[in-house]
């Protein structure tokens, strides 16, 4: 029999309970198997899946329309990004056709820049293979055209920005495979509802869709419901740190 240092019989370890049981602990178990992905995840000195990422991240790699709602800081943009950039990878192991793959539309510019720059960061290690580019009305009409028609494959955007770029022809969407609505709450809060079915309206159908949010309000219920086939719907309370 086993004693600790205080003479006392050590205890079999007492299963795990609750939200993390049987919950993966590494970005690898989750499905994420891409070496480039997972250097830039261990670069960030991210050690183990936020409770968001380890629920979210399978069901995204395997093709799911999910709406999860977790607390802000919980971890949702790792959440969406890592099984879409490797969604992108794996494309493009064997296709190299090119084409704008995902749209990731925020609430405020501020959002955009901060989600750019954490795509950046997670793609870092695969720079040549993932091109971003980040909409915003303070860089020209003619930069953008310029910088979309370089097709890059991530486009990040507040919905009046892209719809924009949509209906000019700048942005083409008949491609797309991924859209993403990031603080889906404050993009209705914000009056973004026209803009967002307009956009609906106009990409592909089929298209996998992923929704985060910080609170389930019934608005980002109607939403689910316009953008989602049978979405997976994660309402997830962190335990308290
Ligand atoms: P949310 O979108 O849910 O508000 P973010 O995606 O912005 O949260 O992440 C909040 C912070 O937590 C960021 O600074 C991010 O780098 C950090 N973070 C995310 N996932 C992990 C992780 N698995 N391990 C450590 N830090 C993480
Ligand atoms: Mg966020």
């Amino acid at each position: 029999r086993k004693l600790d240092e205080n003479n006392e019989p050590v205890l079999a370890e007492t299963p795990s309970t609750g939200e993390t049981a049987g919950a993966a602990t590494t970005f690898r178990d989750l499905g994420l198997e891409d070496p480039r992905l997972l250097q830039a995840v261990a670069s960030q000195g991210f050690e183990k899946p936020t409770l968001v990422q380890s629920k979210a991240i399978p069901l995204v790699l395997d093709g799911h329309d999910v709406l999860a709602k977790a607390k802000t800081g919980s971890g949702k943009t790792a959440a969406y990004v890592l099984p879409l950039l490797q969604a992108i990878l794996r494309r493009k192991k064997t296709s190299s056709e090119s084409y704008i793959a995902a749209l990731i539309v925020v609430p405020t510019r501020e959002l955009a820049d901060q989600v750019a720059k954490s795509i950046d960061s997670f793609s870092a290690f695969a720079a040549k293979e993932i091109q971003t580019v980040k909409l915003s009305d303070k860089v020209s009409d003619a930069v953008q055209k310029a910088l979309l028609s370089n097709t890059p494959d991530i486009v990040v955007a507040t919905p009046s920005r892209a719809w924009k770029c949509i209906e000019s022809g700048a942005l083409s969407v008949e491609k797309l495979t991924h859209l993403v609505l990031d603080e889906a709450d404050l993009l209705l809060q914000y009056g973004y509802n026209e803009d967002l079915q307009s956009i609906t309206g106009s990409i592909p159908k089929n298209i996998q869709t992923t929704l985060m949010s910080a609170t389930l309000t019934t608005e980002v219920d109607t939403l689910k419901g316009t953008f989602c086939r049978s979405p997976t719907v994660l309402d997830l309370e962190e335990p308290d740190a």
